[in-house]
Parts: C-alpha cells; structure tokens; sequence
C-alpha cells in the first residue's frame, strides 16, 4: 500500500468496518482509494475485541462473502443464532422470533465485532489499489464543483472527485461540512462482556427488559473449556454501569447472576467493555463531492442489531451506483442525491421504530409497563405479525447463505 499519490478516485475518512467494506467494493472496481484513519495500522490490522458481538442478517453475510472477507473469520468463531425472545418484567410471555419451519437457516449469524474488522482489513489489504494511509486524522476538508480536498493531520493535502466519511456516529467531518444530526441520547450505558452459564442458551438469544435495566444474552458457541458461553449486554443508567464496571470480576460475576436467573449462575470469561447509548440520524447524507457511510450516516441503537447491517447496506448502495456509471463523475449531484434517497428509505422506518421501542421498554412508569405487556401479548397471539418480523430479520436467507 503506497501513500505516494495524491490525487485519487475516492477518498474514504475511517477504516472502521464500514469505511473497509466501501474500499473493498470500489477497489473490485479498479479504483484507485484513499483510506485514512487516525489508528495506527497495527490495531487495525489486530484488533483487540471489544466486547461486541455483531448479530449479521442473511444479506450481510452475502455482502461480506462477496467482499472476500467471510472466508477469515474463523467458522469456530461465527455462531448461528437460532431464535430470539423479548421479555417483560416478571412476566413468563415471551415474543418469540424464529425462522420458518421449512427454511433450516438460522435467524442470522454472531460474530465477534473485532474479527469481523480484522477480515475487511485483511481483505482491504490484499488490494493493490486501497492506499492506506494510517496514523492521520482528517482535517479540513474543501469541495467545489469539479472537486474535493481533503487536508490531513501531518499537513498531506488529497484531492478527489468524491470524499465519503465513515467516521463513527459522533463523526467529526459530519459536523466540519455543515451536516446536522438528530441525537436520541438515552443517558444510559451498554456493559458488554462474555459470561459462562450452567444452563445452556439452545441458541436463543434474549432481550428481557427487567425493570431498570435490560439484559441481552446472545448465545455462542462453547469452547471445551466452557461449553456454554453467552454475551451479555446490560444497559443501565451510566453511574450504576460504571459501578458494575469496577467490580472485581468475582464479584461481577455474583452481581450478574443475581440480576439474570434464565442461564444458572454465570461467570466472567472475558474483557468487561462500555458503551455510550446515543443512536444519531444524519440529516443529510450528501454534501457537495460528500457522502456519509456507516454509523457517520446512520448510528442505531443495538436493541434491534441493525447497526453494522446498514453500515452494509450503505457502502454496498453508494458503490453499485457507481459500478452502474462506468466512466461517469463518481460525484456527480445526481448519484449522490440517488443514493441519499435510497439509504433513507432503507433505513429511517427501522431507526424510528427501534428507538420508539427502545423508549418504551426502558420507561418504568406504570402505563408505559402496562402497554409494552400487551404490545408483547399482542404480538404472541398475532402470528402474521410476527411472521413478517421474522421475514425482515431473514431477509437474503437462503439454504446457500446458513451455515
Ligand atoms: C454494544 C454494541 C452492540 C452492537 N451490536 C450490533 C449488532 O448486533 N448488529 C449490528 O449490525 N451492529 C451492531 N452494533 C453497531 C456496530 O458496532 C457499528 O454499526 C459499526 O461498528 C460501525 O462501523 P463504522 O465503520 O461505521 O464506524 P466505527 O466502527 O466507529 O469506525 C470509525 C473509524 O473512523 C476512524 N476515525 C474517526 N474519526 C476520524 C478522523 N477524523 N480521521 C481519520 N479516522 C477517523 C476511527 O478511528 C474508526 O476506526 C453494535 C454496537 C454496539 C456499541
């Protein structure tokens, strides 16, 4: 990877799994791309895990097959998610998500975020044109109408015909180019870490929204050591999750199977990670020569696992318009206002529903408890609706894509 030229066909902003997988799709395209991230190479190269297990879609796991990236992630390491149940209180009801008896495929598949990374960087590597250039934060950036400009950390100026920013939902270029953002800040902080139980999961994940907190649990697959191992997502308000946080992890580990009965007592068996619960929606995509990709365009609330699978969705839309323009001004106003379009229609019904949901599950006033009941109640007695749920999470499931 040269960091000679500076003159390219796109300038990407982030190498996180959203900017990879866009220099991955434009590099099969014979571009020549420009991919900056303030990281150092290494820990991109390497990362260490986060605590992050990424629920894929069917479609994402194409996506990820096509960008050659699927064949490095370790198959020990991807486990098929089987079903998924929300919970309410104390109550025994479950809505229950699970694939259609005649389809074997699973709902989808978990995979560790941080291999998931080093896949699209291995992937990214291995392409002649992707010049990387690591260790250096983006900085001013200048578009006119024949082209955009980009000013780097150490001074380096880059131009292009088009600048796309994956640079995380908090993105800073976002911001630089005048694009505003709507933020739902839940106040609340996402523990993340991976715990051994006695009782084994059957590959169902769960979502229990107990009554000031709510605890995920997705299922992994056992190792010989521990044969039953889960994630474990708690959301809490930010001091009670850091002060879970700076438990030792004995007491952790008591702590937690106090607040969760479902897995038997549980164990620590990794990193303890936290995350902020802020979902934001970009209130432009484009910009002159500009486009936002990944979390800078659209950042969810994981409740609903969709994060990552639009950041998908997002680079695989901006570069099949470009692959559709061959020869074409790959900034031109016209395919960036198509794409705009196309990403908002592909992604604004489920962020508003996720965060609708989110709201109410977290509310503990009486009415709000009393609604979500019956809107579980209701879901379990109304098998379409749930079908049609079921056939959103499965979209692109074929007998070729389980595992
Ligand atoms: C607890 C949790 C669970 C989740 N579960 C799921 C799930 O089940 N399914 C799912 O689909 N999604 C899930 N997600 C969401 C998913 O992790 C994100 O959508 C995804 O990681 C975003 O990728 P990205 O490349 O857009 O941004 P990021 O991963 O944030 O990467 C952005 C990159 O840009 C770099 N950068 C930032 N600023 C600059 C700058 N000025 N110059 C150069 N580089 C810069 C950063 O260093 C970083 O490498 C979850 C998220 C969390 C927190």
């Amino acid at each position: 990877m040269a960091t000679s030229a500076r003159d390219y066909d796109l300038i990407i902003i982030g190498a996180g799994p959203a900017g990879l997988s866009l220099a991955t799709s434009l590099a099969a395209q014979g571009r020549q791309i420009a991919l900056v991230e303030k990281l150092p190479r290494e820990s991109l190269a390497l990362p260490a895990f986060d605590g992050r297990e990424i629920a894929l879609t069917h479609r994402s796991v194409a996506l990820l097959r096509g960008l050659n990236a699927w064949a490095h992630i370790p198959p020990a390491e991807i486990s098929p998610l089987g079903e998924a149940q929300v919970r309410n209180g104390n109550s025994h009801r479950a809505l229950r998500f699970a694939p259609p008896r005649a389809q074997a495929a699973a709902l989808g598949h978990l995979v560790p975020n941080h291999l998931i990374r080093r896949a699209l960087f291995a992937a990214a590597a291995s392409q002649p044109n992707i010049h990387l250039l690591t260790g250096l934060a983006a900085g001013a950036i200048h578009t006119s109408a024949n082209r955009a400009t980009l000013t780097l950390s150490d001074g380096t100026t880059l131009t292009a015909p088009l600048i796309a920013a994956a640079d995380t939902r908090f993105s800073e270029t976002r911001r630089r180019m005048g694009i505003p953002a709507h933020m739902q800040d839940f106040g609340k902080t996402m523990l993340v870490c991976r715990m051994a139980h006695e009782q084994p999961h059957h590959g169902i994940a769960t979502e229990w929204f107990g009554f000031g907190q709510t605890i995920a649990t997705l299922p992994l697959n056992g190792t010989a050591a521990w044969p039953n191992i889960s994630s474990l997502v708690i959301t809490l308000p930010t001091r009670q999750a850091e002060a879970l946080l700076a438990l030792p992890p004995g007491a952790f580990a008591a702590e937690m199977s106090a607040r969760h009965h479902q897995l038997g007592t549980l164990q620590l068996v990794s990193t303890r990670h936290a995350y902020p619960l802020v979902a934001v929606y970009a209130g432009r995509f484009t910009a002159e020569r500009f486009a936002l990709v990944g979390d800078a365009a659209v950042g969810m609330h994981p409740v609903t696992a969709h994060g990552f699978n639009f950041g998908l969705v997002s680079q695989h839309t901006l570069a099949s318009l470009i692959a559709e323009a061959p020869g074409q001004d790959i900034g031109a106003p016209a395919l960036l206002r198509r794409y705009a379009s196309r990403h908002r229609r592909a992604t604004l019904p489920l962020y508003l529903a996720t965060n609708a949901t989110a709201l109410l599950y977290t509310d503990d006033r009486p009415p709000a408890r009393a609604l979500r009941g019956a809107v579980i109640g209701a879901g379990a007695r109304l098998p379409l609706a749930r079908r049609l749920l079921t056939a959103a999470l499965m979209q692109g499931a074929t007998p070729a894509h389980a595992a």
